[in-house]
């Protein structure tokens, strides 16, 4: 399968030294059911509405550069695709900077963790609910099936597409996932903000302090998260184990575009 990595959102400072964080999105050519959207970065209700889709808080924060160049629906046209050819959307949660671009999808099925779901739908508190009050086709994974795969569990192949994997890294949000594509040289991991910084899959690993204090305003299970991040610090060390990235990392976002 061909993956492309996008960048769909250029961010403030990752750091000193480091180049403008990233929203790191996966596009995927199946061979089972078109094109695959791995996060939406922003969207152009984003660049349209800065204040009423990402809200003052975001804004600041975050300081999104806002291109409607940059969105993943223009960049899946400058591909040569049309928006209608991304079949399904999959989510590793639903914060703002990865779901803004859902309404540029509208007949997309939207493929996320059941918990995250709960816990989003309502918009509330740092949900913000306006890029899914068009009412996207949901496509909703429990948490209790699923298998091993590198040492990860609860690991689930999405429905109607068996080539991609849906792999629960809860903490940093209720339902947080990683998702996993076999491509042609090998298994890629998407992290999504499993953590912020490619150090952090490092044991003895150090890293702007400021990436340690978004995580802790963000993340709901400290323990859960942490826990997950030593499995992706072995992951990365396996024979065979995935490239694995963050959504964040400009970094790693380079060396795979
Ligand atoms: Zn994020």
């Amino acid at each position: 399968m061909r993956v492309h990595s996008l960048n769909c959102g250029t961010m403030g400072s990752a750091g000193p030294g480091e180049p403008p964080a990233v929203c790191h999105c996966l596009l995927i050519e199946t061979d089972a059911d078109g094109l695959v959207l791995v996060d939406t970065g922003l969207g152009l209700l984003n660049v349209k509405d800065p204040v009423g889709s990402l809200g003052e808080d975001f804004l600041g924060w975050a300081a999104p550069v806002l291109r409607s160049e940059e969105t993943a629906v223009r960049q899946v046209e400058r591909l040569g695709f049309a928006a209608s050819d991304v079949r399904h959307v999959v989510l590793t949660h639903l914060h703002r900077d990865h779901c803004g671009g859902l309404p540029d999808f509208p007949d997309a099925s939207v493929h996320l963790h059941a918990a995250e779901y709960d816990a989003a739908l309502p918009g509330e508190g740092i949900y913000l609910n306006a890029a899914y009050a068009h009412g996207p086709k949901w496509v909703t994974y429990d948490g209790a099936a699923g298998d091993e795969w590198m040492g990860f569990t609860g690991v689930r192949e999405l429905d109607g597409l068996p080539e991609i994997l849906m792999v629960p890294l809860l903490g940093h949000t209720p339902g947080h996932v990683g998702v996993a594509v076999q491509a042609e040289n090998g298994w890629l991991l998407h992290a999504g903000d499993a953590y912020f910084h490619r150090h952090e899959l490092r044991e003895d690993g150090t890293w702007p302090e400021g990436w340690d204090q978004l995580q802790a305003r963000a993340e709901t299970d400290r323990a859960q998260r942490l826990a997950n991040r030593d499995r992706l610090r072995e992951a990365v060390r396996r024979p065979g184990g995935p490239v694995v990235f963050s959504a964040h990392d400009p970094v790693e976002y380079a060396r795979r575009a």
